[in-house]
């Protein structure tokens, strides 16, 4: 509702700017040339600076390259603007606008080209050099136009459009064609939103550039459209800069932020809720794809003598150390987490009893190979294994916390077990305690 929302506002918003823009051609068609291009030169700035305050967070060379030769862009475009018929700023001479528009687009598609290049590179680019290279081409651009005066001509007033001109309309076509197809080609290297935007940006550039080599008058009607379109074209590539640059940085603060709050503070695994909200996952996929799960329930034997004797700093601290080796003995895809005080519970998706058995084993003979003390004190621990292989009946998805509660006492039970039968072992292998029994 609300996204339909902001969209019927943004159609409504371009929908009247290019009414507005159509009718100050109506009024004067220098006014409209002025408004379109003062427009995207808005939109080429934009991107520049979104690009180049977030450039830390753009990790993909092809927006980089593009973010930064936006500003250069708009430089020429705005140079394009000022010496345009009419505008009688540049008296000395009438081609400068013609020139200064077809050096930018060749510098604008030979920006897109190159910058599919870069794209598989592992490296991003630095970008004071990329803006080093850009001030250097652009001024030669500038220098070959303004002061050596050997830009070839492209327009000459009641004449038209020269050779060289559209002949060049055509290799800029060309180029873009040829970065459209390398977009589709390398699709899967942006998220589907991006990809969609880069190529609606080529699609318009490739019709801008089209309109353009119809014109016979630099006040026409294929002129106008042509202007329309490089507006679309520049406005898609700042909606890909805005989505990458900004949108996703947000995003991934986020994901931060709500990582640090599964997270056990002292030991860095997962916590008491996050194991609940995982527990109560895996039990829906088990039960979905009929493949068992386990987990395993761990607890420190005597740890209240460790505090007392070496005190709750050593505690603490040889906590931390029996969580790094529970890290290290399992799998990424293992969720370790923090139960509680010195107990900890370790889901092993897609494992059954005997696999988890082992895991168990080897967390329990590896932190008993520690010497976490450092005077030759061994600490062990007691485990107790359960497998979840019971396939959700209609009824026991509203009651899916009661059930995993009760899966967790069997782990529980276990464990109390393992203790009971004379602690530093793992016990529930033999015994693969169904839910009916605990009275599900
Ligand atoms: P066992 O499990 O083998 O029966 O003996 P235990 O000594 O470990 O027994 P119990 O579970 O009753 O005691 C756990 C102790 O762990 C109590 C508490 O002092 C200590 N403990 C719990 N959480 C922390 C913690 O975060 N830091 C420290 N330093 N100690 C903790
Ligand atoms: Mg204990
Ligand atoms: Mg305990």
């Amino acid at each position: 509702m609300y996204l339909n929302k902001t969209r019927a506002l943004n159609i409504l918003f371009v929908g009247t700017l290019l009414v507005l823009l159509y009718i100050s051609s109506l009024y004067n068609y220098l006014l409209f040339h002025s408004l379109v291009e003062i427009f995207s030169i808005c939109i080429a700035f934009s991107i520049f600076l979104i690009t180049w305050n977030s450039k830390e967070f753009i990790k993909n060379n092809l927006l980089l390259i593009i973010g930064i030769s936006y500003l250069f862009i708009g430089m020429l475009d705005l140079l394009h603007t000022l010496s345009y018929k009419g505008m009688n700023i540049f008296t000395d001479y009438d081609y400068y606008a013609n020139q200064l528009w077809i050096a930018t687009r060749f510098l604008e598609s030979i920006t897109m080209l190159s910058s599919f290049a870069f794209l598989k590179h592992k490296k991003i680019l630095n970008a004071y050099i990329l803006f080093t290279i850009y001030l250097i081409v652009s001024s030669v651009i500038v220098a070959s136009i303004f002061y050596w005066k050997i830009f070839p001509i492209c327009f000459i007033d009641g004449v038209g459009l020269t050779q060289f001109k559209i002949v060049s309309e055509y290799i800029i076509s060309f180029i873009l064609l040829f970065a459209l197809i390398l977009s589709w080609y390398y699709r899967n290297y942006f998220d589907n939103l991006i990809y969609k935007y880069i190529a609606s940006s080529i699609i318009f550039t490739i019709l801008s550039e089209l309109a353009f080599t119809f014109y016979i008058s630099n006040y026409g009607f294929s002129n106008m459209i042509g202007h329309y379109l490089k507006l679309f074209s520049f406005y898609f590539i700042y909606k890909a800069i805005i989505e990458k640059a900004i949108k996703e940085p947000f995003k991934s603060i986020f994901n931060e932020l709500h990582n640090q709050v599964n997270k056990d503070a002292l030991t860095g695994l997962f916590n008491h809720g996050y194991l609940y909200e995982k527990l109560i996952e895996e039990i829906k996929i088990s039960s979905q794809t009929n493949k068992p799960f386990s987990i395993i329930m761990l607890d420190v034997d005597h740890f209240k003598r460790i505090n007392d004797v070496y005190g709750h700093v050593k505690g603490d601290d040889t906590l931390l150390r029996i969580s790094n080796v529970i890290k290290k003995t399992t799998r990424t895809t293992d969720i370790a987490g923090r139960y509680g005080g010195e107990e900890f519970m370790v889901i092993l998706p897609n494992t059954n009893i005997k696999n988890c058995y082992i895991v168990a084993e080897k967390i329990r003979n590896e932190v008993k190979r520690n010497d976490f003390c450092d005077d030759g004190t061994i600490i062990t621990i007691s485990a107790g294994i359960a497998e979840f292989n019971h396939l959700l009946k209609d009824g026991e998805l509203s009651s899916i916390t009661a059930l995993t509660q009760n899966f967790v006492n069997i782990a529980d039970s276990n464990l109390y077990k393992a203790k009971s039968g004379g602690r530093d072992m793992t016990f529930g292998l033999e015994t693969l305690t169904t839910l009916t029994e605990l009275g599900t």
